[in-house]
């Protein structure tokens, strides 16, 4: 059995954390299975290397950003094959671009191509246990990329699908994908599974427990992913696909995302085109937007409203503050003191209402919101960035998603 494992950063915090880590993929070893073992950088290195990133510039080349955030999954990769080898095991480190893993050019959030298993495969054939740096990979002309905030979670499920593993565990710091952040609310309860979509959803909208890609991918391949703790034994989540006679829950949980803006454009033309120029202009410039709002025309003009993630307020205001006079726009503002708080469910699809109570539940805790917007199986609300934890709470509460686990 071939199984890909991944330890997030605060599974590697420190050298007592990195020995334990190794421990356990000794033991996968010795029940005579391949391991390949994905590690992120160790406890908050990729935030302070952006720290100190921040001290040198305003406006940082991304290719020099990925050159510098990847240097914190080296560190890890080289640590933990030590403590592995300390163990008496055949063991050897590798970097995203040394296991052929092809990213197209988007420099800090790159997309997986390829991967080249070869190199992977020859290690695990002479017995090998495979240590590889998580969030990074390599573009056509050689240069280092990483794969957005969390991406060694797509590094794990992308190696997975490569290798046609048996199995892919995602070790983290909670038991597994709770109904909410069990950090946030406490009486939120751990889902025994949960499928596929619905953490899609939920990881898109905020709940950073998975990265969104590595739940594409494990759908695309159809690979169960098992989210659960590196500091006990417990099972965790299964992440997977709906069997065919399974009844879908109208919510499974709720989630919350502080890392967002909103900009507003007032009074801009109410003709065709407008609309199309404003985002057209954004996406031009690599901005992802996510929440749209037009207001009701009133003599000839509207107000467009939307939402980007903060780190690329600046890049969007750029954008508008050079088109706005395109549009007719009288002027335009930018509000990051915001948070986006969603419920999400399959079986919303079946289950008109969801929508009211939702709005019910904000109501009636005094909650304003700002912005709605809804997909098939998700309800998204944007309130005040302060008002997020009560938010979170009064949907948890109205909502008691099902539990399952503990
Ligand atoms: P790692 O470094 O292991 O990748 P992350 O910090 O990226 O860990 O993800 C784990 C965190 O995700 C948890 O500590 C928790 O606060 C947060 N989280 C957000 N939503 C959820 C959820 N629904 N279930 C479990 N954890 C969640
Ligand atoms: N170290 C990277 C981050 O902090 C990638 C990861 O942890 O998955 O975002
Ligand atoms: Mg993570």
């Amino acid at each position: 059995m071939l199984v890909v494992q991944k330890y997030g950063g605060s599974s590697v915090a420190d050298a007592d954390r990195i020995r334990r880590v190794a421990g356990r993929v000794a033991d996968v070893r010795k029940a005579g299975h391949d391991v390949v073992v994905v590690v992120s950088a160790m406890g908050d290195t990729t935030d302070e290397l952006i720290s100190l990133m921040n001290e040198v510039t305003d406006c940082p080349r991304e290719r020099e950003m990925d050159m510098l955030l990847s240097t914190g999954e080296q560190v890890s990769i080289a640590l933990l094959a030590m403590a592995v080898f300390e163990l008496g095991l055949p063991v050897i480190s590798l970097t995203g671009p040394q296991v052929g893993i092809l990213t197209d050019d988007t420099h800090t959030k790159a997309r997986i191509i390829d991967i080249q298993p070869n190199r992977l495969r020859s290690e695990l054939a002479a017995g090998k246990v495979i240590v590889v740096a998580g969030f990074q990979g390599v573009n056509a002309a050689n240069d280092i990329t990483t794969l957005g905030r969390g991406g060694s979670d797509t590094s794990a499920v992308a190696l997975a699908a490569a290798l046609s593993a048996d199995l892919c565990e995602i070790y983290t710091d909670v038991d597994g994908v709770y109904t909410a952040d069990p950090r946030l609310v406490p009486d939120a309860k751990k889902l025994p599974y949960i499928l596929y979509d619905e953490m899609l959803e939920l990881a898109h909208l905020g709940a950073v427990v998975l990265h969104p890609r590595a739940v594409e991918c494990a759908k695309l391949y159809g690979i169960p992913v098992h989210v659960r703790s590196s500091f006990n034994l417990n099972l965790g989540t299964i992440v997977r696909e709906a069997g065919e006679t399974e009844r879908p829950n109208v919510v499974t949980g709720v989630a919350h995302d502080l890392n967002v803006a909103r900009i507003a454009i007032f009074d801009v033309y109410d003709r065709p085109g407008v609309a199309h120029h404003i985002f057209e202009e954004l996406a031009g410039a690599g901005v992802n937007v996510d929440m749209i709002v037009q207001s009701a025309m009133r003599d000839g003009i509207n107000d467009i409203a939307f939402t980007v993630s903060k780190t690329e307020v600046k890049k969007a205001v750029a954008v508008i503050d050079r088109i706005k006079e395109d549009v007719g726009s009288g002027g335009f503002a930018a509000d990051d003191d915001v948070a986006k708080v969603s419920v999400v469910g399959a079986g919303m699809i079946s289950h008109p209402g969801v929508a009211a109570h939702v709005f019910g539940a904000l109501a009636d805790t005094g909650i304003n919101i700002e912005m709605i917007s809804t997909s098939e199986i998700g309800i998204s609300c944007l309130v005040k960035a302060s008002e997020a934890l009560r938010a979170v709470r009064a949907l948890h509460d109205r909502f008691r998603p099902p539990a399952g686990g503990e």
